[in-house]
């Protein structure tokens, strides 16, 4: 039996005349992978900040367990404590140890006392290969690593689904795989994931469910069988040709 977490319904959202997304609508089960493939400009990253509320929709549904999140009286402190997002540029503390980047987050928005926020800390940043690098700060790091350190923190926070904004473009390429094996590793955990990335073999490994987005739509979804061995659109095959 699978549990719904989100049901997008009819999402728009313009910024001035520009109708950037155009009527977007989907489902979330818990536990599920849903990768947003698609060509840049298509919108990816306004529907993933839609999704957490750095964006305003403009018109449309965003249910999370049963509750519309755009309602006044939505608690929208609880709900962006448990949506969690990894983005491109890493966003880590520059001022803070990589413990550190992952301690006060919980501290400051779970409340959280500092021992449990410790171990919780420590053990996900062991999860992700980085335990040798408690006391460095984020300028003393890859970009990888700062990446993995990243998804350290937003795990520690216990979110019920993280969003990865293509997490691993501004990476070089021999630290690619180590983001990759850190995020195939929170499916071991259960968590829910939605991902925007180009890594097309680990979208194809790791999907349940892949949206391909085009001006605003999603033009196409399917399993990775459904979209990369028989993609029915000519712009999702021609997007996926650039890949191959
Ligand atoms: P993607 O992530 O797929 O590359 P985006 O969601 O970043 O696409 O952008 C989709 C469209 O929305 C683009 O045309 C972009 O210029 C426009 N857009 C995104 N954010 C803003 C903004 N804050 N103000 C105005 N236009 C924006
Ligand atoms: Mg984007």
């Amino acid at each position: 039996m699978t549990e719904q977490l989100f049901e997008i319904k009819n999402l728009k959202k313009s910024f001035g005349n520009h109708l950037v997304l155009k009527d977007i609508s989907f489902n979330v089960e818990k536990e599920e992978i849903i990768s947003i493939i698609g060509s840049s400009g298509s919108g990816k990253s306004t529907l993933l900040r839609c999704l957490n509320l750095l964006e305003d929709p403009t018109d449309g549904e965003i249910i999370y367990q049963g509750n519309n999140i755009l309602d006044p009286n939505f608690d929208l402190n609880h709900y962006r404590a448990k949506v969690g997002m990894v983005f491109q540029s890493f966003n880590l503390f520059n001022n803070l140890t990589v413990l550190n980047n992952c301690i006060v987050p919980q501290e400051t928005v779970l409340k959280r006392d500092h021992e449990l926020a410790k171990t919780t800390a420590i053990q996900n940043l062991e999860s992700v290969g980085m335990e040798q690098f408690l006391e460095a700060k984020p300028s003393q790091l890859s970009g990888g690593q700062k990446q993995r350190v990243a998804i350290a923190r937003a795990v520690s926070m216990d979110p019920d689904v993280l969003l990865f904004d293509e997490p691993t473009s501004a990476l070089d390429p021999e630290m690619v795989d180590d983001v990759l094996n850190a995020m195939k590793k929170l499916t071991e955990i259960g968590l829910t994931m939605i991902i925007v990335s180009h890594e097309m073999q680990f979208v194809r490994d790791i999907s349940n469910e892949i949206l391909f987005m085009d001006e605003g739509v999603i033009l196409e979804h399917g399993n990775p069988h459904e979209i990369f061995e028989n993609p029915k659109e000519a712009r999702t095959q021609d997007f996926l040709k650039r890949y191959l």
